[in-house]
């Protein structure tokens, strides 16, 4: 019997109400329960994977393929499960699902509308989860805020899921701001009030609110927002501000949260296994070595766009005793006179996944003085393509060498269009997605890295290593280290006569745990924090 978790936010986005979701997810995994976590959103893309990185963020992506909203790789990464594309559900989706129903003449004839039939795709969407997971709980967080009129069918379907189960099975989180006055320390609960009444007014009663706050919400005010919310004084529980995300489930545990939960499903006497998140937290607060990474990017002026490399960097530093600095650098400043002042004071380079020409060249320069002045240097999915262009361009005299997804007529293709892509006009949903197996060539840093000789990592790309310049890319020094010998592509490329000059096709940021950091990312940061000066 699956226990349900909906978790809606109020006053404003971007308090990290995933984060919450997430950290709610990891008390509970840590009580014994086992937890799926999914996010609806209620935008009309059928996928975030079309939409601008400037406009949602990173896309993430997961083992079975979906793109899919960054809140997912949060979930990941404090539950430690992989999720699939049942975790991922958006109105474009729904909609795409009820109106091909009703092509099909599916509903007998019967008038199509929101409820019920768009509210029974929702619902069936949070059952089909607890049915394919088996999980023990499954936690379903409403993207936007209550009030939004396009959440409104996903509002009215979780609170009909609430009334067809148990009230002991059902339980209601909402996140909210309580805002202080410019110029004053005061804190008000005004909006939280009014959240909640709007909540009230769609049938939904919250059970438990999470507050986010500059200042401390002391027992005055939780006792305010008690009585004005109609919720226990011990269901007020605040996420103050932490230096390090992991800590939010234990921020959230000393206030009982997890008991609360627990109680409230029934779920009572499940023991508790907390320590080892918070040796990590402890020991990752601990980590003070310093060392600056560049990334170079296109979409450098959103970090949430790289978020998962951002984290994984981070953890990896964490893990193994450094503090690392991660710079945003735009590839479209970076030329040969500029370079050196943008990139000679990092200790490595990281250029991660991207599309389009913006920034490319910028990019290529960035590989080469990787290169020439033996700075470490991670290459992800582009990052990969642009280190076979600069080695192709300045190591085997291929002068014009580029990647035809930016120069369609180079004389020297390197980087092509995969076989399978070709003729495909759909972008949505298209490319080479999820996971797929990876054989790691004996004596590469890969395979001391993985201590793996065959790994599986997710992809998200159209374009691949164009077999007809293997031998001259190895010739110029390059080592393809990393092959999948069913398609016969390239995965991953090495210098071996470098320090440390990796690059992968695949995108390892999303595999990357806080409790399993990425063997790729530690191997990356460390070789970095070695080479400091
Ligand atoms: N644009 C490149 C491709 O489609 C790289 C994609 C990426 O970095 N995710 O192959």
């Amino acid at each position: 019997m699956t226990k349900f978790i909906f978790v809606t936010g109020g006053v404003v986005s971007g308090i990290g109400k995933g984060i919450s979701a997430a950290s709610i997810g990891r008390l509970l995994k840590d009580r014994g329960l086992t937890v799926f976590m999914q996010k609806f959103d209620p935008y009309l893309n059928v996928d975030p994977g079309v939409m601008s990185p400037y406009q949602h963020g990173e896309v993430f992506v997961t083992v079975d393929g979906a793109e899919t909203d960054l809140d997912l790789g949060h979930y990941e990464r404090f539950i430690d499960e992989e999720l699939t594309r049942a975790a991922s559900v958006t109105t474009g989706k729904i909609y795409s699902h009820v109106i091909k129903k009703e092509r099909r003449g599916d509903y007998d004839g019967a008038t199509v509308q929101v409820i019920p039939h768009v509210t029974d795709a929702i619902k069936e969407a949070i059952y089909r989860a607890a049915r394919d997971s088996q999980a023990d709980v499954v936690i379903t967080e409403i993207g936007g805020t209550v009030g939004d009129i396009e959440g409104l069918p996903f509002l009215e379907a979780i609170r009909q899921i609430h009334s067809e189960n148990k009230a002991e099975d059902v339980i209601f989180v909402h996140t909210v701001l309580v805002p202080t006055i410019p110029g004053s320390d005061e804190l008000k609960t005004k909006p939280t009030q009014h959240s909640f009444k709007q909540l009230m007014s769609y049938g939904i009663k919250t059970d438990i609110i999470i507050t986010r706050s500059d200042g401390e919400v002391t027992e005055g005010l939780r006792r305010k927002i008690s009585l004005f919310c109609d919720v226990p004084e011990e269901a007020v529980i605040q996420s103050k501000h932490v230096d390090l995300i992991y800590e939010v489930p234990l921020v959230f545990h000393e206030q009982d949260l997890d008991s609360l939960i627990l109680k409230h499903l029934n779920l009572e006497d499940q023991p508790q296994s907390q320590g080892h998140w918070r040796a990590m937290v402890e020991r990752f607060k601990e980590a003070k070595k310093p060392v600056d990474i560049g990334l170079v990017g296109k979409y450098v002026q959103l970090e949430d766009a790289y978020i998962s490399v951002t984290q994984a960097l981070l953890d990896a530093g964490y893990d193994t005793g450094y503090q690392v600095k991660v710079h945003y650098i735009n590839a479209e400043e970076i030329t040969p006179e500029t370079v050196e002042d943008y990139l000679g004071a990092m200790d490595g380079i990281i250029i991660p996944g991207g599309f389009g020409e913006r920034g490319f060249e910028g990019m290529v320069q960035a590989s080469k003085f990787a290169r020439e002045k033996d700075i470490p240097y991670f290459g992800i999915c582009l990052g990969m393509q642009v280190s076979v262009v600069d080695v192709a361009r300045h190591l085997a005299g291929l002068r014009e060498a580029n990647t035809t997804e930016i120069e369609a007529e180079t004389p020297y293709p390197v980087i092509d269009l995969m076989e399978q892509q070709v003729g495909v006009d759909n972008l949505g949903g298209t490319m080479r997605l999820g996971n797929y197996p990876c054989q790691l060539e004996e004596d590469s840093l890969a395979r001391r890295l993985y201590h793996q000789d065959e790994i599986q990592e997710r992809h998200r790309h159209r374009y691949e290593v164009n077999n007809d310049y293997r031998a001259p890319l190895r010739k110029a020094g390059l080592f393809l280290s990393g092959l999948n010998e069913d398609l016969d592509l390239v995965e991953m490329v090495e210098l071996p006569s470098h320090y440390f000059y990796l690059a992968c096709q695949f995108h390892p940021e999303f595999s990357s745990r806080p409790n399993k950091t990425h063997p790729l990312f530690r191997g990356f940061v460390e070789a970095a924090g070695q080479k400091r000066k």
